[in-house]
């Protein structure tokens, strides 16, 4: 639940409101609009592109919706409490379904195995693969679970201002082994390398390789499995379009192509933002939700940077890239399910690749979104629309994705025409492309990462930039780049350690 620290404050509510200016309007930035509006800010959301989102941003074209980004809604209650603070409730504005199976993994070899709520259903799927490890599926979902209640419960939501508060966690952290790899963890409960692979991909889901990222996010099984997996009715969209009425509802603003070219200091304080276009706007609190090291990198110049200079950034390590193929076909894939993830031969080897090498295998691994399994209405009578998103090196990798891109894109198309989508090449109506140059240039995503900066140990906590700017008062970070991390729990989680942080209205005097 919400608990608050807030700094006490005696001053009656200044007549008029503090502003704050909130740079991006991905879910972490609408998040922290609503709990600043809330508090009794008056909210100006400010975004580069024409319509808000961010990496959820909404591509309609020849009659198909596409979710361009998050498709797997984990932990609602995240969700819910904003609506809550505005007095509402979410199925006021939005349809939220649970899906199941949460996805379907599926072998190069073909073989199957269904995630699930169901705990029995899911030994038998570990029992389909190796029997010998239902034991040591029980013993990883209680150590899941543990993980989750400290990693997630407990701090989750609380700002890591000062190397005490990693201290403070020290010992939480070797308890549960979060020095090790999700896989590394993984692998003590699991003897079938394909049953590792089940349970140790998630850090994918946020950027991470599962031989880099902390043991930490071995909290997404139990997550998964204790709230579900859902979707909008209508697209991952309803929750954007969702956020945003109930930031209009509270009086605040989201202004569209409306990009920040910098933050405005005085004597040590951010001050306000100046616009790309040359207009200003003056700020109590500026909140970014930008890509943090494009933050500090482009919108604070060097001299107002102490930690986060452009020599740490450059040295920082950052989430892979995406390659994502959006497509509509003119018939129904009927036994494709919601989410599918379609294993390569390799694992091990194609996350060096990605992570370290940064070369561009041949072969790949595919996440494949079906969202007309569960609301046909996102494409025309009859039809289905799909993305196929494969992890790929982020911009440090060199790669020139305007002579890549369409030989990669069919690379992709046969895989699928030769597993899961049949006859695939004669029915594609509708077809768009992202590459991590998209990310970068669009997103303003620093090196094209698909997830900002990588989530291992040490980039984790007090060693991400700060929710609360190390290098301004009054400036705050949220979203994926920063404490503690991204996917939608954790940008909205950071929207959460915000509310801890930011200052109460009534210690501005504008009487
Ligand atoms: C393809 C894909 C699939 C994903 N799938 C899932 C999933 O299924 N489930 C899940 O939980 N997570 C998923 N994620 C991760 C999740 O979408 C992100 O971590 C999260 O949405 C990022 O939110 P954010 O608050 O960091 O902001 P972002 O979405 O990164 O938005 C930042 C915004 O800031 C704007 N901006 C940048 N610079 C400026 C500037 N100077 N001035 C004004 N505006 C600016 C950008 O235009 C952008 O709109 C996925 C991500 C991708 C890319």
């Amino acid at each position: 639940m919400l608990t608050l620290d807030r700094p006490k404050a005696t001053a009656p509510l200044a007549p008029v409101r503090p502003h704050a200016v909130i740079i991006g309007s991905g879910f972490g930035g609408l998040a922290a609009a609503v709990r600043l509006g809330a508090r009794g800010y008056r909210v100006t959301v400010l975004e580069k592109l024409a319509t808000p989102g961010g990496r959820a941003i909404v591509h309609r074209q020849d009659g198909f919706t596409f979710d361009a980004g998050p498709t797997i809604v984990t932990a609602p209650f995240l969700f819910e409490e904003l609506w809550a603070l505005c007095g509402r409730k979410m199925s006021d504005d939005v349809d939220l379904r649970p899906i199941t199976p949460f996805y379907q993994i599926r072998f190069a070899d073909g073989a199957l195995f269904n995630v699930t709520a169901d705990r029995a259903a899911m030994r038998a799927e570990v029992a389909k693969f190796n029997p010998a490890d239902v034991a040591g599926y029980q013993r990883f979902m209680a150590c899941s679970e543990a993980i989750y209640q400290t990693g997630f419960e407990k701090l989750g939501d609380v700002p890591f201002d000062t190397p005490m508060d990693m201290l403070r966690i020290a010992g939480d952290l070797v308890r549960l082994e979060g020095y090790r790899s999700v896989y590394g963890l993984v692998a003590k409960f699991f003897k079938d390398e394909r049953l590792r692979t089940v349970f140790s991909f998630h850090p994918l889901l946020i950027g991470g390789s599962p031989f880099r990222a902390t043991a930490v996010y071995c909290l997404i099984s139990f997550l998964e499995q204790r709230f579900g997996v859902h979707f909008a009715m209508g697209g991952t969209g309803e929750l954007v379009k969702g956020l945003c009425g109930l930031i209009a509802r509270q009086g605040g603003a989201v202004r569209c192509k409306a990009e920040v070219s910098e933050i405005l200091v005085d004597k040590g304080a951010a001050v306000g933002v100046r616009l790309a276009s040359g207009e200003t706007l003056q700020a109590d609190i500026v909140v970014s939700n930008a890509d943090s090291a494009w933050t500090y990198r482009k919108l604070l110049p060097p001299s107002q940077r102490r930690r986060w200079s452009d020599r740490k950034l450059d040295k920082a390590k950052y989430s892979m890239g995406l390659f994502v193929w959006y497509f509509g076909v003119d018939r129904r894939y009927d036994d494709v399910e919601h989410h599918t993830i379609l294993l390569g031969p390799r694992y091990r080897a194609l996350l060096r690749d990605i992570f370290e090498r940064k070369i561009l295998a041949d072969d790949f691994s595919l996440y494949l979104h079906r969202p007309t399994a569960t609301d046909p209405s996102l494409a025309p009578e009859g039809c289905d629309a799909f993305y196929v998103l494969s992890p790929v090196p982020n911009l440090e990798g060199g790669q020139d994705w305007s002579e890549l891109a369409e030989g990669y894109r069919r690379k992709i198309a046969d895989a699928l025409e030769a597993t899961v989508l049949p006859d695939l090449g004669r029915h594609i109506v509708t077809s768009r492309i992202a590459t991590p140059q998209t990310f970068h240039d669009t997103l303003n995503s620093y090196r094209g990462a698909g997830f900002g900066l990588e989530p291992i140990l040490t980039q984790s906590a007090w060693f991400r930039p700060h929710n609360r700017s190390e290098e301004l008062r009054n400036l705050f970070l949220v979203g994926a780049g920063t404490h503690p991390g991204a996917g939608l729990p954790g940008v909205l989680s950071s929207a959460k350690v915000l509310d801890r942080i930011a200052p109460d209205v009534r210690v501005f005097n504008h009487a």
